[in-house]
């Protein structure tokens, strides 16, 4: 179902509206979870009505090149990033905002589901969309295109460490090492300059980033997960019947950007009693899980989509003001994220190296929309190429479905 096509450049059908050409845009987790169909049939979100047509690619930046007569606060010219979804309250234009709108957390909207009037055309991954402007936020000079399109994984970041926020000597955990967790490791850090965090890779290069980044300890995927967690925290682990293992005491909280049965099953061993576990991988299928820590140890399971407003410094700034803040002041880095840059015709190669981390080393791909060679490019079903891996279920990480 995956290919290129063009399409005409639709009308603005409503004044507050916008058209936006991009120039950068992020391959999300959630963007290969859609190429790939990587999704049970049972689970949650897809009892909801589906979209006639979804568009891929949010983490992008671009530059207003149409306002709608209504549009205030955004002018052509401007550079932009998405920041809601164009079916939530206040992309709706309604005055009466449901409570999640309300409080700020628009990803919760209750009225997402909800038919709309018109469809968003277009997303990051093609040379323009359109979309309302409440769905949209400026972005300052002073970050580059290659910093803009973190703004929303790091939005994704500082709300899932808002969701429990570190206290000073806590030892904490992140389990993860893409874009989301370098991210988080550093909001972490943000929040709480004297806590412990330590951090799981799949690779040793990973893990070298993972410090960088400022995590102190950084252990891999495959190495004994349990020794470690006691050895870090002084906790004590415990045996049982063929290989089931517990472990007493543990990390204060555990961030699992991951989100599969494996690693949400370590989470919640490997954090202490009274501790918590934040959810913020997607994984769009049912789990085996022993969720008997929860009451045994009293370990909380909280979960974190997208991103919110929060209290930062006596002010209430959306998790992407506060990204963009954070970016600005250098408290969030983003140098050696953005690994690889494809054109938009190059897209198996791009999806490709999204998914093959181990082979591509890549931490965040990117489409650039410079010099689109769209005229030329084959429009081929995906499954036509002969190298991409259609069935392999890529183990992404994110959390902004
Ligand atoms: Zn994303
Ligand atoms: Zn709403």
């Amino acid at each position: 179902p995956l290919h290129l096509s063009i399409l005409p450049d639709p009308p603005l059908p409503r004044p507050d509206w916008v058209r936006v050409q991009n120039r950068l845009c992020g391959i999300c987790g959630s963007d290969l979870h859609q190429i790939f169909l990587d999704t049970g049939l049972d689970v949650a979100p897809v009892a909801l009505p589906a979209h006639r047509r979804i568009y891929l690619g949010h983490e992008m930046v671009g530059v207003v090149t149409e306002t709608g007569a209504a549009v205030t606060g955004l002018s052509v010219g401007e550079r932009v990033v998405r920041w809601g979804r164009a079916n939530d309250c206040r992309a709706r234009g309604l005055a009466d905002l449901c409570p999640p709108c309300r409080r700020g957390h628009r990803v919760l909207c209750e009225r997402a589901s909800e038919p709309l009037a018109h469809e968003p055309i277009g997303g990051g991954f093609g040379d323009s969309f359109i979309t309302p402007a409440a769905t949209l936020l400026p972005v300052p000079d002073a970050l580059s295109d290659e910093q803009a399109i973190f703004i929303e994984p790091a939005a994704v970041a500082i709300h899932a460490a808002f969701r429990r926020p570190p206290q000073a000597g806590e030892r904490v955990l992140v389990i993860g090492c893409g874009t989301v967790g370098y991210l988080l490791v550093q909001a972490l850090r943000a929040l709480q300059p004297a806590c412990h965090i330590a951090a799981v890779a799949q690779f040793p290069w990973q893990a070298d980033l993972a410090r960088r980044y400022g995590a102190g300890h950084v252990f891999l995927a495959g190495d004994d997960g349990f020794a470690e967690v006691a050895r870090l925290t002084g906790g004590k682990v415990y045996a049982g019947r063929g290989g089931n293992r517990m472990l007493i005491g543990g990390f204060d909280v555990v961030f699992d950007v991951v989100g599969v049965e494996t690693t949400l099953n370590h989470a919640l061993r490997w954090t202490r009693a009274g501790g918590t576990v934040v959810l913020v991988g997607v994984h769009l299928h049912r789990m085996r899980l022993d969720v008997t820590p929860v009451w045994y140890q009293e370990v909380s399971l909280v979960g974190a989509v997208g991103h919110d407003v929060q209290e930062w410094e006596g002010e209430r700034l959306s998790s992407f003001e506060l990204a963009m803040r954070w970016m600005q002041s250098g408290l969030l880095t983003t140098g050696g994220l953005l690994t690889h840059r494809f054109p938009l015709s190059e897209y198996r190669q791009a999806f490709r190296a999204a998914v093959d981390k181990a082979q591509f080393r890549s931490v965040k791909v990117a489409f650039r929309m410079d010099n689109l060679p769209i005229s030329e490019s084959p429009n081929l079903p995906i499954s036509e190429s002969p190298n991409l891996p259609i069935s392999q279920s890529p183990q992404t990480q994110g959390g902004c479905k």
